[in-house]
This record gives C-alpha cells, sequence and structure tokens, in this order.
C-alpha cells in the first residue's frame, strides 16, 4: 500500500515537471482543491473530451450535443433538489480541527475490514501454496468470517443510516466503531451536520435586488431545461440523447488525492431519454456502451468493475459506478443512473411548462424517462496517468520514465529532432514539421543530446521521434523511433504521415467501439 502511495506521490509531481497539471494560483501556494491544466494537460484533457463527445455525437444518429451556461435560473436547482438534498454529513474532530465526511470515515472503515480478509488470505496462500482454494478459506477461516460478518454489519447499519438520512446514528457508528482522527489520532467528535455543497454567488447589483444564483454542481439540469427546446428544434423522436461538456463545481469538504476531488471540475453527461418501461433495457445497454468506451483505451479489463448502489436516489430506480483500479484502491469515475421522469417531471411542476413527448405512432403523449451517464473529465485523466505512468529499466542499467499513453491521447504525437543544429538539418526538420503539422501534433526540438530529447519526449507520452541527421539530406529518410519498443526504423520522410496518421487518431479508438 506505502508502494502504492508513493507511486501515485511521483505522478502527481511528474504532472507538475511535465506541464500536465499545476495547482491553481501556484505562486500564492496554490488554492484548496483547484487545478490548473498546463501546456501538455491541455491537450490530453481535449483528447479525451474529442474521444467522448465524438463517440457520443458521430456514432449515434439519435444524440446531440449542447453546451448550456454555467448560470442558471435559481428554480432550477430547487426543482432539481439540490438546494435542499445536495448534501453532505460532516464531522469535526475538536483536537485537529480537521473537517471530515462522516459517510466517507465509516467507508474506510469498512476498506479496513476487507484489507484485513486479503490479508489473512494473502497470508494463506502463501501458506498453502498451488493447492490453496480461496472460495473454501473465505467460507471456512474463522478470522476471516469474523472480519467479515463485523464488515457486513457496518454495512447494514451505515446503508440504513445514510437512507434515513439518520445524522446521530452516524455519529454513533462513528464512536461504536472507535473510529479516530487521522491527525490527532483522538476520538473527540462533534455532531454530525449536513453541508450543502453548491456554491454561490450574487447576480445584479444589490441596488435593483440582486437574486442569489449557483454555480451549477452538476451540467445535467443544463440539458433538462432544455429538452423541449432541443426536442423540437431537433425534430427528435423517442429515444434520443443530448451529450454536453462542462465545469461544474461542488464545494467538497474533504478535497483529496489531487485531481480525483476538486471543487472545480468538468463534466461529460449525456442524458438518454426512453419510453417509460423500457429505461432499465436502455440501463443494461449503456453500461455496456460506456464499460466498451474505457476498455477500447486497452488498459486491461482487469482495472475495471461496475460497482451497484446501495442507497438510491429517491427517484432513481438503478444505478451503477464505474470503477477504476487506480493506486489508492478501485475508484468511481463514471455514474449511469436510471433516474425515471423525475428531473422532467419537476421542471415541469415548478415552471409550469407542459414537458412531455408525442408519441406519433401510438398517438400518446408521456414523460420520457431517462438514462444519464457522468463522467468527470479529470478523474478520466487521472486513470489515463495512474495507468500510462511507468518507471523501467533498460538493458544498459538506466531507467526511464515512460508515459505509455494510448497513441490518440497523446499530447505530441510526433517529436521532429535534429541531430545537430547546423548543416541545414534544423531547415529540413521544420519542412518536416511544416507538411505535417495540420494533421497532427508536432514538436521540434534541438537541445540537449538524442538521448535526452527522446527520455524527454517518453516522459510527456509522445508515441513517435524522428531523427533528422546528415544522410537525410541525400536520401529524405529519417530514423523513426517507436515509444514503446525503442525501436528504430529508417523510414521515408514521404511515408511518415501514412505511418503515423493513423494510429495516432480518435478515430483509431473510435472504430474499436464499432
Ligand atoms: P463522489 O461519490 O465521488 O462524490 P458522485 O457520485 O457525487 O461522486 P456524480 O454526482 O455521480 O458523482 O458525478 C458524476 C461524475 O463526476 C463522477 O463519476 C466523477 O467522475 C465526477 N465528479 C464528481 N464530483 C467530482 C469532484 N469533486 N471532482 C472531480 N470529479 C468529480
Amino acid at each position: 500500500m506505502a508502494q502504492q502511495e508513493d507511486v501515485f506521490k511521483k505522478i502527481v509531481s511528474h504532472c507538475k515537471e511535465y506541464g500536465f497539471v499545476f495547482p491553481s494560483s501556484d505562486i500564492y501556494d496554490g488554492l484548496g482543491a483547484v487545478y490548473d491544466y498546463g501546456q501538455n494537460g491541455v491537450e490530453l484533457k481535449n483528447n479525451i473530451k474529442q474521444y467522448w463527445w465524438q463517440s457520443m455525437v458521430l456514432l449515434h444518429q439519435n444524440i446531440v450535443g449542447i453546451d448550456a451556461a454555467i448560470f442558471m435560473h435559481p428554480t432550477t436547482w430547487k426543482a432539481s433538489g439540490h438546494v435542499d438534498a445536495f448534501n453532505d454529513p460532516l464531522i469535526d474532530n475538536r483536537d485537529s480541527k480537521k473537517r471530515y465526511r462522516a459517510d466517507v470515515l465509516i467507508e474506510d472503515q469498512m476498506a479496513k475490514y476487507d484489507e484485513k480478509i486479503e490479508k489473512e488470505i494473502a497470508k494463506a496462500r502463501k501458506r498453502f501454496g498451488d493447492s490453496f482454494d480461496e472460495a473454501q478459506f473465505r467460507a471456512t477461516n474463522a478470522r476471516v468470517l469474523e472480519h467479515q460478518a463485523k464488515r457486513d454489519a457496518l454495512h447494514e447499519r451505515f446503508a440504513k443510516a445514510m437512507n434515513a438520512n439518520d445524522l446521530d446514528e452516524l455519529k454513533q457508528i462513528i464512536i461504536d466503531e472507535e473510529i479516530v482522527c487521522p491527525i490527532s489520532g483522538t476520538r473527540n467528535w462533534t455532531d454530525v451536520r449536513q453541508f450543502n455543497l453548491m456554491f454561490k454567488t450574487e447576480m445584479g447589483s444589490t441596488a435593483e435586488g440582486a437574486s442569489t444564483i449557483y454555480l451549477r454542481p452538476e451540467t445535467a439540469q443544463g440539458i433538462f431545461v432544455n429538452y423541449l427546446n432541443v426536442q423540437k428544434t431537433g425534430r427528435m423522436k423517442v429515444p434520443f440523447g443530448i451529450a454536453q461538456i462542462g465545469k461544474a463545481f461542488r464545494n467538497e469538504i474533504v478535497a483529496r488525492q489531487f485531481i480525483f476531488r476538486m471543487r472545480e471540475f468538468e463534466q461529460m453527461e449525456m442524458q438518454f431519454f426512453v419510453k417509460p418501461g423500457t429505461e432499465l433495457t436502455w440501463f443494461e445497454q449503456w453500461k455496456k456502451t460506456r464499460m466498451a468506451w474505457h476498455q477500447a483505451l486497452g488498459f486491461g479489463a482487469e482495472n475495471y468493475r461496475f460497482h451497484d448502489h446501495d442507497k438510491l436516489a429517491h427517484y432513481a430506480n438503478a444505478a451503477t459506478d464505474i470503477e477504476f483500479h487506480m493506486p489508492f484502491g478501485f475508484k468511481e469515475v463514471e455514474g449511469i443512473h436510471s433516474r425515471t421522469n423525475f428531473d422532467l417531471s419537476q421542471h415541469a411542476k415548478y415552471s409550469g411548462k407542459k414537458i412531455e413527448y408525442f408519441d406519433p405512432e401510438t398517438n400518446e403523449s408521456y414523460t420520457p424517462f431517462v438514462i444519464e451517464t457522468s463522467i468527470g473529465v479529470d478523474r478520466m485523466f487521472l486513470s489515463v496517468m495512474c495507468h500510462a505512468y511507468n518507471e523501467e529499466q533498460l538493458e544498459n542499467g538506466e531507467t526511464r520514465v515512460v508515459l505509455r499513453l494510448p497513441a490518440a491521447l497523446a499530447p505530441v504525437k510526433l517529436a521532429v529532432l535534429p541531430l545537430v543544429k547546423k548543416d541545414g538539418l534544423p531547415e529540413k526538420a521544420q519542412e518536416i514539421i511544416n507538411d505535417l503539422r495540420f494533421h497532427f501534433n508536432c514538436k521540434y526540438e534541438e537541445k540537449d543530446t538524442i538521448g535526452k530529447r527522446y527520455r524527454r519526449m517518453d516522459a510527456i507520452g509522445c508515441p513517435y521521434c524522428v531523427t533528422i541527421d546528415h544522410d537525410t539530406l541525400n536520401d529524405n529518410c529519417v530514423t523513426l523511433r517507436d515509444r514503446d519498443t525503442m525501436e528504430q526504423t529508417r523510414v521515408p520522410i514521404s511515408e511518415l504521415r501514412n505511418i503515423i496518421e493513423d494510429k495516432v487518431s480518435i478515430t483509431s479508438l473510435l472504430k474499436k467501439l464499432l
């Protein structure tokens, strides 16, 4: 575990050192849980967004996109339930003065029981070797059964308290489980209180009567309030979807784990409107479609899992998360929810507008049900980084840090490197870039030895480098180096586009989805 934490720290510093992610307002020592994307980060982030957008809008004829404003009429958030219920239960430790989410403290405690069980299993596997039967061990070992029973009891009690919004019970669980503050090590806890996660601001001057408005905590409501606009002007027929990418803001109590939990972040959401009664079939369909999107990146199926929700929002009739194996465990990257017709009905009620769909085939009107897929761009970015980051021992005894990014997501696709800064080699390099820059992102580098330049390109995940040498001026060939295999081949300049373009394009990923 400690080793995994070390790796995570290295990833965070690598992100800063190579221009992927900086703390916000860095010269003022940063701002809690707010980050800026640097010159390489923004390219990677844009590629992730493009991959998502094109998979939704280009590959589905019945999905269209919108870009709604961040500010919305304040009634939106009354109707959606966010003003009254977008809360986290928080608790303070009186000694360390640190604030925690009560639910997270309890979930961490459950994870501790899981860890204990895993430890027992690992020990037994070592002892019994090949003859070890894990299922049987889990079912019969006294210590495992004891931990499992405690975990299950805690889980049941926790789910009940959360569903009933019982804050006293949450505190009691923390006391009974003897959970201590990780900083002070004491159990000197305050009561649990609800804390609304929406940021507020004011619109208009006070003289003309300013009104409180919110920074949107999710992009989804921008889609719901535009349902009628899009359906009518786009002549959309159910089933159809509306996709959107945009910023969302949450005043997270405990901001942890770098860009995993931020106060300002970006979401890619798609609301799919379906006929009531068909929603669970579509829910299953979207689970498959979204998992395939993740797995097309080639990070290994074993690094993903579905986690079905115990606690369903009162309006949802199914919900699952897609979790990715981060260095700090399996964590949610995307949520898929069957939200019934809750949002559209609420907006109809609060706005007084009829928000329905007239089905020309059956001559009936209904309020569509909704399947939502909601993924955080930043969490996706983090999962890509965590998987890509590799420290490798080379045959010559050196180590290299290489980002094995899927080529289609890499910020720079081709580095063009003249062997020396003279003899017309830089000009030749520039010629190549002038030709290829219309097709993919190229970077020119002339400083330092070729070896050092290769390392720098490995560290930003650039899949291809070409070296221009003196022979190039005569034979119009360059040495092409592959990031992953480090193999070098001599190829004609005229072939470069053919060799590289297909492998680095988003289309190459999209084709895997069909
Ligand atoms: P969590 O339980 O981790 O707080 P959530 O269940 O509240 O997340 P949703 O409301 O379902 O998250 O949001 C959909 C997606 O938006 C999440 O799967 C995640 O990728 C992203 N997301 C949510 N909150 C944050 C945040 N504070 N920072 C970065 N990404 C976030």
